[in-house]
């Protein structure tokens, strides 16, 4: 039995065990995935737009080929991080449900049809956001060619697709299309990129609009998905279809908060976050988050750069109270 148990094994939820086992704990983290599931099913040839240093954990180096790394250079690394620590986790386990009582929480959990519990003193959620589309709310987004996820591009080499959105992630899917051969039309809502978009695709992706190779509907948006097209309503023009063989709806995540309201955790109406101190405690004594959960609905605040360093904010507080009688 251990004290603390982590949901999700993510980079932020890794770097919560390391912190905690340096504290003298013997937490578990509880992953419904692989080890790093949602890094896992990123595009297969995503680059990272943070350098190494900067997705660092349990000060292990984390060295590339290149200054940003791959996907598979990330995957690579963090099995070593967990190899190295020695980390207890369960994969293939899903929470489903979190119960509090004065002794302190019942973690329950799902595995192959099989049901497990779990007594802890202190429970970390750090599901991160990856799980949980942010649905534009239209008639057809549940067709089986609208995806909010994107792996690779060869399936639409040839074939007429339709990029919904103007981020970061909206951006990579449009190039990556583009350069195998598939026809690329972008739909975005706002009349230019943000600043956030990585200043080294920001030029590829204008010249590529400049020069018509991909094509871009600005201040427009969506109304409904077909099976064959998108109708979108330009901000001073008409409803039009565009079409399309697949839709990417590049809309963003949002974390899922359900556990904390469940057991009571104030959420703030402004932010749509968990109400939490400085050590990342909710307002349920004993439940912390650590990660993307943390963010609300601006999911874009925290990310692995800042959100590693959660883990030692919980660390330092759970020892400081003894929580643990360890
Ligand atoms: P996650 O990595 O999402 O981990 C959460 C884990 O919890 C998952 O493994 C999930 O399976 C598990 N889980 C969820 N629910 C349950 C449950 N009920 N039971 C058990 N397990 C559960 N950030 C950067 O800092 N730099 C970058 O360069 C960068 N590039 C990105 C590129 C892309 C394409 C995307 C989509 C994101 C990128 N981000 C980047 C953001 C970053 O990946 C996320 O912020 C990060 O994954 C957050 O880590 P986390 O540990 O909070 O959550």
């Amino acid at each position: 039995m251990s004290d603390v148990v982590i949901v999700g094994a993510g980079p932020c939820g890794i770097s919560v065990a390391i912190e905690l086992q340096r504290e003298g704990f013997e937490p578990f983290i509880i992953e419904k995935g692989c080890l790093v599931n949602s890094v896992y099913h990123f595009p297969l040839n995503m680059i990272f737009f943070s350098s190494t240093d900067k997705l660092e954990i349990g000060g292990i180096p984390f060295t590339s080929v290149n200054e940003k790394p791959t996907r598979n250079e990330a995957l690579a690394y963090f099995r070593a991080v967990v190899k190295h620590y020695q980390l207890n986790i369960h994969t293939y386990e899903k929470v489903v449900e979190i119960a509090k009582d004065d002794a302190g929480f019942l973690v329950k959990t799902e595995k192959r049809g099989n049901h497990f519990q779990y007594p802890a003193k202190a429970v970390i959620l750090a599901t991160g956001y990856y799980d949980n589309p942010h649905f534009m709310q239209v008639p057809g987004e549940k067709l089986p060619h609208v995806h909010h996820y994107f792996y690779d591009s060869h399936p639409h080499a040839n074939q007429e697709t339709v990029v919904i959105g103007g981020g970061n992630s909206a951006i990579d899917v449009a190039l990556d299309l583009y350069r195998t051969g598939a026809k690329v039309t972008m739909v975005y809502r706002k009349q230019a990129f943000d600043q956030s978009v990585k200043p080294w695709i920001r030029p590829l992706i204008e010249s590529a609009i400049e020069k018509k190779r991909i094509d871009m509907y600005w201040e427009s948006e969506v109304v409904e998905i077909l099976p064959d097209g998108v109708v979108i309503k330009p901000k001073d023009g008409e409803k039009m279809i565009l079409p399309a063989d697949t839709v990417f709806a590049m809309t963003g995540y949002r974390p899922d908060v359900t556990f904390v309201e469940q057991l009571g955790g104030e959420i703030s109406s402004d932010t749509g976050a968990p109400v939490c101190s400085e050590a990342m405690e909710t307002t349920v004594p004993g439940l912390y988050l650590a990660g993307v959960i943390a963010a609300g609905h601006d999911s874009s605040k925290i990310f692995i750069e800042n959100g590693r360093y959660h883990g030692r904010l919980i660390a330092k507080d759970l020892k400081k109270k003894n929580k643990l009688e360890i």
